[in-house]
């Protein structure tokens, strides 16, 4: 889905897009915080079948009872670690397009479009709110090893890793960051703009990058998603932190959703075109 034209980049906060790497990691700190080492009294689902990847009698089976050892970020992925009569189970969120995860006092009206209430021992409610419903719950066994996701993370991949990643790959380097088995949690706004900081461009062949760019790209990326994750994660539509708060847009987008604008480096355009699917964004001087 594209999203709608925006009146200005100083108040960018209603499109859709998915949330990426820095607002699920905020979103996952921010319910540890407030739920860790509680109970899950009792579980409510919706009954809607599209957000429930485990059946959800199953669900409720899984967290009735259960501790909530820790809330941590794999990828896109919220993971809710559970302990207590449930020790080596997972809960596994994904947010999708526009879930949230709330933390609420009971008496907090339910929003609309809510699919999953958790009542907590601490009396407030952990709830999964999701309007269009590309969002999946999920429980998994956790015995073997912890839920570690289909790709690598990004924020902690060294660079042979990294560079190992690419080679001999024919997609476009957009495309390739896109792709969830190799990077795990890298979304549309962080691979331009790291693409940008890079100075390469989006269609650029992946398994064509040299050595040289392929570090200064796995530098860019960490770099702007650690100072994206410093900063709550930016903002996007429906992203809302933990407390039911909306994201703050304070990462200056350097490319993302600038189509038009001067580039902040060279004053040239910044361009739009279409990678993978995904509109990209890049400047035609910077970018190589
Ligand atoms: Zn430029």
């Amino acid at each position: 889905m594209q999203p709608p034209e925006l009146l200005s980049t100083a108040s960018p906060v209603f499109w859709y897009e998915m949330p990426e790497l820095p607002e699920v990691e905020t979103v996952a700190n921010g319910v540890h915080d407030r739920v860790h080492g509680q109970t899950i009294e009792r579980v409510w689902t919706s009954g809607k079948p599209q957000t429930f990847k485990s059946p959800e009698a199953e669900i409720a089976e899984a967290l009735t009872g259960a501790r909530i050892d820790r809330v941590r970020r794999v990828g896109k992925t919220i993971v809710v670690s559970l302990g207590g009569k449930r020790a080596n189970s997972e809960f596994l969120v994904h947010l999708g397009m526009t879930g949230r995860l709330l933390v609420s006092a009971p008496a907090v009206e339910v929003p609309k479009h809510t699919h999953a209430i958790l009542t907590l021992s601490g009396g407030n409610e952990l709830r999964f709110v999701d309007a269009r419903r590309f969002g999946r719950l999920s429980v998994r066994v956790s015995e073997e090893e912890a839920y570690g996701g289909p790709g690598i993370e990004p924020l902690t991949i060294g660079e042979e890793e990294f560079i190992a990643l690419f080679r001999g790959r024919k997609t476009p380097i957009k495309a390739a960051l896109l792709n969830q088995s190799l990077l795990h949690g890298v979304g549309n706004i962080y691979a331009d703009e790291s693409l940008f900081r890079a100075g390469i461009r989006p269609r650029k062949q992946a398994g064509r990058l040299t050595r040289k760019q392929l570090l200064k790209l796995r530098e860019a990326l960490k770099l702007v998603l650690a100072h994206a994750i410093e900063l709550g994660g930016s903002s996007v539509s429906d992203y809302v932190d933990a407390d039911g708060v909306r994201g703050f847009f304070q990462l200056e987008h350097r490319v993302y959703m600038r189509t038009g604008e001067p580039c902040l480096v060279c004053g040239s355009p910044i361009k739009k075109i279409v990678v993978g699917g995904r509109s990209t964004h890049y400047c035609a001087v910077c970018q190589n």
